[in-house]
Parts: structure tokens; sequence; C-alpha cells
């Protein structure tokens, strides 16, 4: 039977993207989907509805999208979970790690949930489909962009006939996905860039940008899944206080350091901020709830410290260039489908890597061994 998938429109503050754009319509269509989509569902993202009705898709109303679909695309979870029916997708980025109320209300209500957060990174098949990575790349290029508009000064060197600026010197915390992307853009404009990482792999990663690798004594911080491992207690402080001496050299700091579930790393502490030059600019990738890399920092908040240091707390940047985000992450729950629907056909196999990855929620049970209430069995469909 053909799939019919939905798409509504993120509510969550400050939310511009949308999980499918036009474009994903016309191959959702094109490979025997139906689409339906919430009017308006686009806009945020400059995406009009007429552009996804010529793509094949029927705009209809909320209620509408919710009740139809067999299976409904989102980045946040929506806000009213209590409107999912028994046996529907709900696809996006659901936080399962962290969620486990909406997990639970999920399973209950007998929806099978897919998080595009469980994604095995690494898996060769899997990386079209990688949302994180299409994310953090936008926040990396981003920050980059917050960061040169803060600054003082130009990130280029500039010869004129007023004289000849200095390029700035930025340095870059945490060479992940995000990390990688903020050292090849600051490079772009113009400075000269540093990186560093706590994972051997990363700092190889880092040569081959171009950017210089800093060297920090400490240990090797590999852990599993090609992601880092907390750092103990000792090795945290060793790596502070090295970094505190470091970090006064730079004009702009990009901090992007996390570890799965846990609170990112303070990087930059007071000791470290108050080193640095007035009319320098640190930008934190990881500011959130849990804190952050950088003493002090505040998601979606700029503060200006006593010494004129400006840090910026990111907050949802992939949301800030949200046709570029939303393109991106259309085109990997199309690639996901393409694994979760051959030909338009909805096929759950948990025997399939992919899969057995990313369905969190399923028969009415919590069904991944890493989401939190997995052995509950209280959970009935
Ligand atoms: P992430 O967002 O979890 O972390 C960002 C970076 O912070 C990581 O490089 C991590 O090592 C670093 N970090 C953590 N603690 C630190 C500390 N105390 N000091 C300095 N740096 C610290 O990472 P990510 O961007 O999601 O990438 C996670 C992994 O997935 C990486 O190994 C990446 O190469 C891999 N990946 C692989 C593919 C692929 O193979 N196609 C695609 C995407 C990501």
């Amino acid at each position: 039977m053909t799939t019919t998938i939905g798409v509504v429109r993120e509510t969550a503050p400050g939310e511009r993207r949308v999980a499918l754009t036009p474009d994903g319509t016309g191959r959702l269509t094109t490979s025997g989907f139906q689409v339906l989509v919430e009017k308006g569902a686009g806009q945020g993202a400059w995406f009009d509805d007429d552009e996804y009705a010529a793509a094949g898709a029927t705009v209809c109303t909320r209620d509408d999208v919710f009740a139809d679909s067999d299976a409904l695309l989102c980045i946040d979870a929506p806000p009213e979970p209590g409107a999912l029916h028994t046996g529907q997708l709900l696809i996006g980025l659901l936080s399962p790690l962290t969620e486990p109320d909406l997990i639970r209300s999920l399973a209950t209500a007998g929806v099978t949930a897919v998080s595009l957060d469980l994604l095995p990174r690494t898996l060769g098949r899997a990386q079209a489909m990688d949302a994180l990575t299409s994310q953090a790349n936008v926040a990396g290029y981003k920050a980059v962009l917050l960061a040169a508009a803060a600054y003082a000064g130009y990130f280029p060197m500039l010869m004129t006939a007023a004289g000849t600026t200095r390029p700035a010197q930025v340095l870059v915390l945490g060479a992940g996905v995000a990390g990688l992307q903020a050292i090849a853009t600051a490079r772009r404009l113009g400075a000269l860039v540093t990186g560093y990482d706590v994972r051997e792999a990363a700092r190889s990663d880092l040569a081959s940008t171009g950017a210089t690798v800093l060297d920090l004594p400490g240990p090797a911080g590999t852990g599993t899944g090609g992601y880092a491992r907390e750092l103990t207690g000792s090795e945290a402080q060793a790596q502070q206080q090295a970094l505190d001496a470091a970090v006064a050299r730079f004009d702009v700091v990009v901090t992007t350091a996390q570890v799965p579930g846990r609170r990112p790393p303070e990087l930059v502490s007071p000791d470290g901020l108050a080193a640095m030059r007035p009319g320098s600019v640190v930008v934190d990738l990881a500011a959130g709830p849990r804190g952050g890399n950088v003493a002090g920092s505040v998601p979606d908040a700029t503060i200006v410290t006593a010494r004129g240091v400006t840090v910026i707390g990111a907050g949802n940047l992939p949301a800030t260039v949200p046709h570029a985000a939303s393109t991106a992450y259309s085109r990997n729950v199309c690639a996901l489908l393409a694994c979760l629907a051959p030909g338009g056909v909805r096929t759950v196999d948990l025997s399939d890597e992919v899969q057995a990855a990313v369905v969190v929620t399923h028969g009415g049970r919590i069904i991944h061994p890493l989401v939190p209430g997995v052995l509950d069995e209280e959970v009935t469909p």
C-alpha cells in the first residue's frame, strides 16, 4: 500500500526550518509516495505552499496531516504527540536519550518513533541520511560568520593605501563536523586558523584542513562510535589549564566540543576569558541547557565581559540558515525513507542495520537498547 508522508510546521521558538522541501516532495512523489503538507509549513525557510503543490503535495490543515499520514516528518517532535495514531511513523531528531517522557508516550500510543540522532555515523550507506552532520555543517559555518560580525577587526590580511592589517588569529576547539566546517569557513575568510581536539583521529583531520594543530599535553580522549570520551576530573583540569594559557593568543575562539549524553566540557574558563584581549570574540556552539564549553555562556545570548570579550552563546544556528539547512535535512530524510519504505511501501525491518539503529519505539514498546525505559515491561500499545 502506498505510504502517505505528512509534513507539519515546526513550532519551537525561533525554528524556521522545515523537514521536507518542495524538491524532496518531488523526489518522494516520483518514488510512489503521497505527500501531505501543512499550510505554511515551509514559509520560515522561504518555501511556498504553491511550490509544494507543484511538486505533487496536497497542502492541507495540520489536523489533516496528523490524521491522514502514515509517516510524519519533523525536525523536533511536535508538541502534540497525542495527535499521532497507532501504527504511524514519526521521523525526526527526537533526542531519545534525553527525552524519555516523549519516547514513552510515543510507545504507549503505538507510534513507531524513528530518530535520526541515533544513526550510525560511520556506516557508509547511512551517510546520505546523516542529519546530525548536515546540520552541524550549517552550525559551524554560521558560528564563524557570527564571530566575524562581532569581531572589531578584519579576518583577512588587507593591504590598502591606509596600511596593512594583520589577519585574525582564530582558534577552533573540537574538530568534529561543526569544528571542521568552522575551520574551513574561517580560512576562506582569510584568518589564520588553529584547531584542537582531544581525539587522536581528529588531529589528522585537522592537519588536512591546513589549520595549525594546537598541541597540548594530555591523554587521547577517544571513546566509542568515533566520539570523544568524557575526560576524568584531573585530565579535564590539566586540559583547561593548558587551554587557559593558549586562548590568550587568539582574537576569536569558536568552541564545538561535545561528548554524547554528557555535559559539554568547559574548555574556556573564567581565567581563560580574563586573559583574552579586549575586542576578542568567543562563540560557544555547545552552549545549551546543560552548560557549554565557555564559562558563563548563555544559549541565544551575547555577553560582553568586563574586560571587553564578547561571548556568544550559539542557540539553534541551523534554524538561522533555514533554506540551506532544510534542503540538506530534507535530502537526509528522503534517503532514510528509501530505506524505511522502498518503492513507497513502508517496511519496518529491524534486521536492517540502519533501521535497528534508528527505530526507537515499535509495536507499543521502547525497543532501542540505548534508550532509557527499554526494559520497562509496562509499556503497552
Ligand atoms: P561531537 O559534536 O560529538 O563533538 C565535537 C568534537 O568535540 C569531537 O570531535 C570531539 O572529539 C570533540 N571533543 C569532545 N570533548 C573534547 C574536549 N574535552 N576537548 C577537545 N575536543 C573535545 O562530534 P561530531 O561532529 O558529531 O562527530 C562525532 C564523530 O562522528 C567524529 O568522529 C566524526 O568524525 C564522526 N563522523 C563521521 C562521519 C562519517 O564517517 N561519514 C560523519 C559524521 C561524523
